[in-house]
């Protein structure tokens, strides 16, 4: 069934004030422009909505996860996950932190504070942006996607020290005269983390909306990060994803001990 009519920016940003996001928040947001069927003005008018949410004295975050080749320039560097996020990176008054693989894209007061020494942390280790905003409790906002998009749970990966983190990449940094190699923590696959959602909803946890074909859930940081963690708890293993082509898990599993 086609639905024709154009998502605005309005109707967004008053879809995601409806569900309980109010000005001075802190919101981590993913996304999918696709999930809007037709957005009125595009990516950047969906990345502009994510502000107003939170205006004036909030701040909005997107991931804007770089895996080229190219070495990570933070100005020009795109992200790779989705359109509203390359759009947000473009914003006026849009901050990037400094980790070459998985930079976060801020908007409002509180974006330098969360940013500050990306450069030296593990990607969603302590000091990072996502374990600094869990300690806010900020919202984690899912728009036509699910938890499979959901970084937040590899902090809870990181608070419980899950064998297969000691995995790492190389990438390269632009620098004044061509580029430097840094070795990072690598992280593990997200194609399990719809485990959550289950023992979630069971608890009341999320909160779900639409916004024209768009599906829109809303959760706590703190309470996403407990109910990862309890999965891990429970089983080590209870995160990672059965595919058969997932080579990334099988190797986890090998860590693990299970394999
Ligand atoms: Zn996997």
């Amino acid at each position: 069934m086609a639905n024709t009519a154009e998502v605005t920016r309005e109707q967004l940003a008053g879809g995601i004030r409806a569900m309980g996001v109010r000005p001075g928040d802190l919101l981590l947001v993913h996304s999918s422009l696709s999930s809007f069927g037709r957005m009125a003005g595009g990516a950047e008018a969906a990345a502009r909505a994510l502000v107003d949410a939170v205006r004036p004295d909030g701040t909005a975050f997107v991931p804007v996860f770089y895996w080229g080749d190219e070495p990570f320039d933070p100005e020009t560097t795109p992200s790779h996950v989705g359109a509203i996020t390359e759009a947000f990176r473009k914003l006026p008054g849009a901050r990037r932190s400094l980790c070459p693989s998985h930079s976060v894209c801020g908007i409002g007061p509180a974006a330098a504070e969360m940013f500050a020494g990306h450069d030296r942390a593990h990607p969603f280790g302590e000091g990072s942006p996502l374990w600094r905003l869990l300690e806010r409790n900020c919202h984690v906002l899912l728009i036509g996607c699910d938890h499979r998009s959901s970084s937040m749970i590899h902090v809870a990966e990181e608070k419980e020290g899950v064998r297969y983190l000691d995995r790492q990449r190389t990438v390269l940094v632009r620098t004044e005269d061509g580029a430097r190699q840094v070795t990072l923590r690598r992280p593990g696959c997200s194609r399990g983390f719809g485990a959550v959602d289950a023992p979630m909803r069971a608890a009341g946890m999320i909160s779900e909306s639409a916004v024209g074909p768009s599906r829109l859930l809303l959760m706590k940081a703190h309470d996403l990060v407990e109910t990862a963690r309890a999965i891990l708890k429970e089983d080590p293993a209870g995160l990672l994803c059965g595919l058969d082509d997932c080579e990334g898990c099988r190797e986890a599993r090998r860590m693990i001990g299970e394999a």
